[in-house]
């Protein structure tokens, strides 16, 4: 046989692969543990709502029909939920294709995308994929947002502004009055993306989700996932709100059947789980506190974050570190893929499981001295 010589697109050479939290089954293996605790995905550790499970349960045996390709039931819970029309809710397979339809709807080659330094991967992703130039803007050094930084990398060609608060994987969050201001500034060309997939862990009174800005028909669209405070990662179901005519733009690239018929269901029955949502974000509020103060009584820097996550600085030996962790059973995320290679990020567990890491840091450290 002759050597084939397929080619794939030249802008696939800048796609990176993604480096996801190593699972907990991978760790026992690798280092011959029984307990591992997982601290490296920002998943819910009280797991998944209760009345989605039931749901899912239920709708088991009507596997065989295809999902509903409009997720009308989803879509109006979220809309009462927000109080916004159907029509401006798109649902999606994660926050993640949510992304990537967006950069499929409104990315040329040659177009521009500006996006936070340091944050979450996939916008870059989505700028890479349809041969855009990312452009990146540092956080300040205390990796709070800068809107005049923001502004000024804006040009006649950036079509998407990405924002996401709180931010991933620093826990800082944009204020109402700097979004106000971002808004404002923009020119007309330029769609804001607002991520908050972490909305719910926020306790600051200055903090927006934007969907009041939506409501008053700026060109913003808010990203929001089930993955995180209704612990349904695995089921992969996220949503974007925006006015009609940016959701029918993007609805264009969407599959039918992008969500499947058990996400629909656990989402819809999910999202009316109050109990389970405050239940969970206060468990990662009291604890946050908790793990700031052994931070605190080691001596250790952290970002105050508004988020299920912290961001820990562990020195020049974080790396060397966060093996450590993980032989002991202990998985956190390094910080070398946001270029943060001095720090870890560490995801609020269950007591239990923020006590072994709390006692593994302290191992960890002591050895070290
Ligand atoms: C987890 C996460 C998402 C969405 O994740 P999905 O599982 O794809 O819904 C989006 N944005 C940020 C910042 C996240 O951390």
């Amino acid at each position: 046989m002759t050597k084939q010589k397929i080619q794939s697109r030249g802008a696939l050479e800048k796609i990176k692969p993604y480096s996801p939290g190593k699972p907990i089954w991978e760790v026992q293996r690798e280092f011959g543990l029984r307990t591992v605790v997982k601290l490296a995905s920002n998943e819910n550790p009280l797991g998944p709502s209760p009345r989605a499970l039931e749901a899912i349960r239920e709708a088991l045996p009507e596997l065989h029909r295809y999902p509903d390709a409009q997720a009308i039931d989803l879509r109006s819970k979220i809309a009462n939920k927000l109080q916004v029309l159907p029509e401006q809710i798109i649902v999606t397979n994660g926050g993640d294709e949510l992304i990537k339809l967006i950069s499929e709807t409104f990315l040329e080659p040659g177009d521009e995308v500006v996006v936070p330094e340091p944050t979450f991967g996939e916008y870059e992703f989505g700028g890479n994929l349809m041969g855009a130039a990312v452009i990146s803007v540092p956080l300040k050094e205390n990796y709070e947002y800068e809107v005049e930084a923001l502004l000024r990398a804006v040009t006649e060609r950036t079509k998407i502004l990405y924002l996401c608060s709180p931010n991933n994987p620093t826990g800082t969050i944009l204020s109402r009055s700097q979004l106000q201001q971002i808004l404002d500034f923009l020119p007309k060309h330029t769609l804001v993306v607002l991520d908050t997939a972490y909305s719910d862990y926020v306790s600051s009174s200055e903090y927006t989700d934007g969907v009041e800005f939506v409501k008053a028909g700026y060109p913003l669209i808010m990203l929001k996932t089930f993955s995180k405070v209704y612990g349904l990662a695995g089921i992969r179901v996220g949503y974007g709100v925006a006015s009609q005519e940016i959701v029918n733009s993007i609805l264009k690239v969407k599959e039918p059947f992008n969500v499947n018929a058990l996400a629909q269901i656990a989402a819809a029955a999910a999202i009316e789980d109050d109990d389970h949502v405050t239940r969970s974000a206060q468990l990662v509020k009291q604890e946050r506190q908790r793990l700031y103060g052994v931070f605190q009584e080691l001596g250790l820097r952290y970002i105050e974050s508004s988020s299920n996550f912290i961001l820990l600085e562990l020195g020049t030996d974080a790396s060397k570190l966060y093996q450590e962790f993980m032989a002991k059973g202990v998985i956190v995320r390094y910080g070398g893929t946001w270029g943060l290679p001095k720090h870890v990020r560490v995801t609020i567990g269950t007591p239990e499981e923020n006590d072994m890491f709390m006692k593994t840091l302290r191992e960890i450290l002591s050895s070290q001295r």
